[in-house]
């Protein structure tokens, strides 16, 4: 078996079980795209991947993320940043990816949308701390409103896409259900209180849970360690 046959059957599994939890859940058992989390694996693991099928990559660390893009620039796939976003890094977040899973305040937003000029609108998602605990990432849901609104109304380099959530770390699936509903619960809320954006996402669910992220209406699962085996070290935190 080469490798890329061995990615190819991780991808097929995985596929399998998301159409299943999308039936389970009453859903179309096609419409959950599977982004590959290639955060600290390399270029080559993405290139196997990229050859079993895969188009729909995330990263969560700028520098990585670039030096895998330029190895990989032959390809044509789809980037996806789902990581921890500093106002210094915008500009090159902004320009080398066309997806954005974690705004969390108005002044990344205004960055991002400042550094997307001469291109298509910057698809993000807001990400929402549903986990009631202290993490430094994600707005307060509570927040999530007035943000939505002023992305909305002054940004028009991005496009508000929907929300992006990362229960708390520990939880087992079940546990992660409630939060999951919740963000489901938000994104219908914005649909009716800041009405314009398509708000057609929920970014939810990854290697340990994403069959009850889908049941609860995911939209996009975010997959890393099922995909490509365990992370030995946690990533490079630029
Ligand atoms: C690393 C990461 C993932 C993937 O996690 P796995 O448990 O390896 O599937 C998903 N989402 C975010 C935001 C991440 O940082």
């Amino acid at each position: 078996m080469d490798e890329s046959s061995a990615y190819g059957r991780r991808v097929a599994d995985i596929r399998e079980r998301i159409a299943a939890a999308a039936r389970r859940g009453g859903r179309d058992p096609g419409a959950v795209p599977l982004l590959a989390v290639s955060k600290t694996f390399p270029a080559e693991a993405v290139r196997a991947l990229a050859e079993a099928g895969q188009r729909a990559f995330a990263e969560s660390y700028v520098q990585e993320a670039e030096a895998k893009q330029a190895e990989l620039a032959d390809l044509s796939l789809d980037w996806h940043f789902i990581g921890p976003l500093q106002s210094n890094k915008a500009g090159r977040v902004a320009t080398a990816f066309p997806w954005v899973h974690s705004v969390d305040r108005a002044k990344i937003a205004r960055a991002l949308d400042r550094h997307r000029t001469g291109q298509p609108p910057l698809d993000v998602c807001l990400q929402v701390n549903i986990s009631d605990e202290a993490s430094k990432s994600g707005c307060a849901p509570e927040e999530a409103p007035a943000l939505a609104t002023r992305i909305r109304d002054e940004c028009p380099h991005l496009r508000l896409r929907g929300l992006m959530a990362i229960p708390a770390p520990g939880a087992t699936s079940e546990e992660s259900r409630p939060a999951f509903r919740r963000l489901a619960g938000l994104l219908a809320e914005l649909r009716e209180t800041v009405p314009g954006p398509p708000w057609d996402t929920l970014s939810m669910g990854m290697s340990g849970d994403f069959e009850v992220a889908v049941e609860e209406g995911a939209t996009h699962v975010r997959v890393g360690s099922a995909l490509f085996g365990e992370r030995t070290y946690p990533g490079k935190t630029d």
